[in-house]
Order: C-alpha cells, then sequence, then structure tokens
C-alpha cells in the first residue's frame, strides 16, 4: 500500500487531497486543503477508507442550516497511522487507527470528564466546525489524509475487515450507544425503524444483546437481508394493518429514518414505559400526539453520535462478535452518484469509499 505525499509547508503544514462541495447545490468535487503539522499530542492517519453517512448529505446539501462552504464531509475513517507527535504513547508509525465525529473538546467539562465528549459545549466536529489550528472550518474524511489529537483516535480491532469497519465510527456507535442506555438485553423487544446504514447497524447490535428484534421497513426488497442481519420479524410498514398488530408491546424502538414521517404510529407500538430514541435527524420538525405519550407514560428521546470511552467499547464489542458494516466499497468519483442512491433507499447498507481511488485521481 502507498503512503500518502506529504508536501511540507511552513510550519509543518501540507496539502492534502480531497472532496469537496462548494454550495449547497454543487457537486462533491476534487480539491486541495490544508492540514496541520502533527503537533506533540496529534496522530496522522493516511485514510484508507471513509463510510457515507446520510448526515453527511444534510450537511453538504445545507438541509439543516449551518453549513460553510467549502465542506468536505466525512466521519467514519479508518487509515494507517503515519506519523506521531512526541507526547503520543497509544499509536505507533503503521498502526490502524479510526475517527469518528469528533476531533476536539474541551476535556475539562462534566460532560467531557465523565467521556460523554458528544455532549461538551464546546466539541470540535470532525467537518464543518471551527478548525482552532488552521482556522476555517474541520475537513472530514473525504480525503487522503487527516491530522487528530490521540485522544480522538481509536484503535481498530486486528481482525476486523477495514471497509467495513469505517461506518462504525458513527453508524455504529450512533445505535450501539442508546441500545445500552436503555438497557437493551435478553428478552426485550426492541424495534428498528428503517434499514439503511444505522439501521442495519442497530439490528446487529440488537440481536448480538440477546432483544427480540423487530425491523420496520418502506423497502419490500429489504425483508430477507434484515431476517439474515438478525431481525426475527419485518414488518413492512406500507402495510398499516402489520404495524397496528404489535401495538403496546415494544420495551424500546429506535427511529433511525432520515425524512419526514409519522411517529405517532411508532410511539402506539411502545409497551407502559417504553422508549422510542430518535437518532434520524429529519431536517423538518414532528407533530407528536401527547396521548401517545401519556397514555402508557411512554417516553420519546434522542440521542447523538457517542462518547470516545464508549466509541471504543463499541468498536471492541465488534471485535469481539465480528461485527463490522455490510459495505458496497466505491471509488470516491462515484461520490456523487452514491447520494442519489442513498436518498432513494438503494444502498446495502452503507457506502464505503475506497480512498486508493483518490491518490490515483
Ligand atoms: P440511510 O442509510 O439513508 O438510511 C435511512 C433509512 O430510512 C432508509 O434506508 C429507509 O429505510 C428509511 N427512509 C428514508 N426515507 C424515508 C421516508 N421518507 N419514510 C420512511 N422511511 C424512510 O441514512 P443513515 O446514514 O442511516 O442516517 C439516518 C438518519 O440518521 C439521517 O437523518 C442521519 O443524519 C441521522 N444520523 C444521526 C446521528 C446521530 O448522532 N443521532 C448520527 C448519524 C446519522 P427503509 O428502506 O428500510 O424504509
Ligand atoms: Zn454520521
Amino acid at each position: 500500500m502507498s503512503t500518502t505525499q506529504i508536501r511540507p509547508e511552513e510550519s509543518g503544514q501540507y496539502s492534502a487531497k480531497a472532496y469537496s462541495a462548494a454550495s449547497a447545490t454543487s457537486p462533491l468535487a476534487p480539491a486541495t486543503i490544508p492540514r496541520r503539522g502533527p503537533g506533540d499530542d496529534d496522530v496522522q492517519i493516511e485514510i484508507l477508507f471513509c463510510g457515507i453517512c446520510h448526515s453527511d448529505l444534510h450537511t453538504v446539501r445545507g438541509e439543516w442550516g449551518g453549513t460553510i462552504y467549502p465542506c468536505v464531509p466525512g466521519h467514519e475513517i479508518v487509515g494507517r497511522v503515519v506519523s506521531v507527535g512526541s507526547e503520543v504513547t497509544k499509536f505507533k508509525v503503521g498502526d490502524i487507527a479510526a475517527v469518528g465525529c469528533i476531533v476536539d473538546s474541551d476535556r475539562a467539562c462534566a460532560n467531557c470528564q465523565e467521556g460523554f465528549e458528544q455532549f461538551c459545549p464546546n466539541i470540535i466536529g470532525t467537518y464543518n466546525s471551527p478548525d482552532k489550528q488552521l482556522g476555517g472550518m474541520t475537513y472530514g474524511g473525504y480525503s487522503d489524509s487527516i491530522v487528530v489529537k490521540e485522544h480522538f483516535v481509536l484503535s481498530v480491532p486486528s481482525n476486523l475487515d477495514l471497509a467495513g469497519a469505517a461506518p462504525l465510527l458513527c453508524a455504529g456507535i450512533t445505535t450501539y450507544s442508546p441500545l445500552r442506555h436503555w438497557g437493551v438485553t435478553k428478552g426485550k423487544k426492541v424495534g428498528v425503524v428503517g434499514l439503511g446504514g444505522l439501521g442495519h447497524m442497530a439490528v446487529k447490535f440488537a440481536h448480538a444483546l440477546g432483544a427480540h428484534v423487530i425491523v420496520f421497513t418502506t423497502s419490500p426488497s429489504k425483508k430477507q437481508d434484515a431476517l439474515r442481519l438478525g431481525a426475527d420479524d419485518v414488518v413492512l410498514t406500507r402495510d398499516a394493518d402489520q404495524t397496528i398488530k404489535h401495538a403496546g408491546s415494544f420495551d424500546f424502538i429506535l427511529d433511525t429514518i432520515s425524512a419526514d414521517h409519522d411517529i405517532n404510529a411508532y410511539i402506539n407500538l411502545l409497551r407502559r414505559d417504553g422508549n422510542l430514541t430518535l437518532v434520524g435527524a429529519s431536517p423538518k420538525p414532528f407533530a407528536v400526539s401527547a396521548f401517545g405519550l401519556l397514555l402508557g407514560r411512554r417516553s420519546l428521546s434522542g440521542s447523538p453520535i457517542g462518547g470516545i470511552p464508549e466509541t471504543q467499547e463499541m468498536l471492541d464489542f465488534c471485535g469481539k462478535n465480528n461485527i463490522t458494516a455490510d459495505v458496497e466499497v466505491i471509488p470516491i468519483q462515484k461520490v456523487n452518484e452514491a447520494y442519489e442512491r442513498m436518498l432513494k433507499s438503494d444502498v446495502k447498507y452503507r457506502f464505503s469509499i475506497d480512498m486508493a481511488s483518490l491518490r490515483e485521481d
């Protein structure tokens, strides 16, 4: 495997290849971006694979507001360590390492102290966050190289396929964290709504945790896959009768849908004190019926990604249980086509970009 060509400039800053969007309506296109030279506590990573998350699409197309252009998305990063700063102790040159959605936080607030960096008021996202070192905004993993503080770099168990491991860094932790938080264990009845990147990871985790798992999907073509991934049953949601027969029976439902939909239909499937957690981030607000919640003392909550300790725990869990994402590996030149296919729910079940294609671009 070739190593990234580093072009040193002043203060160690160098140029990396990337795919970047110039505006909400521009396709992603080749670009050259600055990366900082590694500091004492930094790890420099040659990126090998980067997953495509629906959040990349929401951000690039400005669907949530707040996107600063040019935007280089990507927060499901796996690569090889090419250099380390003098204070780095956990990684050495040649190691396989991973980076998820967080590249910095204040490390001093109560959330950071407890390992919940995802709730830090000063969190720095892997892309579209202020870049304290270089100015401008942070640039993500659709790139051949990245420099990240050691604290935010994860270790990948050696038995995992790297293309399939990349999506664990967002789709994996985003589903693992709420399943653990809400006590999903053997014997619990768990619903997973939407079988995309997040949904298919939720099915694998809930099954591995011993739950009885039911998938809710709009796509009849995913039924057999859902069962293969670990679901005990599949409900085609276009058929309302199939859904209603599960009324009042779920301990926990994880809703991963990326677009507007009726969440009341799912709240009504919860048993007494059941919880529905939203991880899907539809840009449009939901209308929630008070009665669905108060009759049955049900709760509705949300969950964002996960902290660094839990992300490492999730990766180790995946190593032990041999869990990776089901991926379609693509060259970066197909990224715009992949976005269109993702919008049609036509991905089984995560695109993973082989970054060797960027080096050849
Ligand atoms: P994805 O791969 O595109 O999967 C979304 C799935 O939702 C689709 O495969 C489809 O499943 C279902 N779906 C899409 N449009 C629908 C509609 N109009 N009505 C009903 N179902 C629909 O996306 P993803 O990467 O898993 O991300 C899912 C959502 O989670 C996105 O909004 C993303 O931004 C968000 N997200 C949140 C976090 C967090 O921290 N909470 C982290 C990552 C991503 P079926 O074909 O099975 O129906
Ligand atoms: Zn993501």
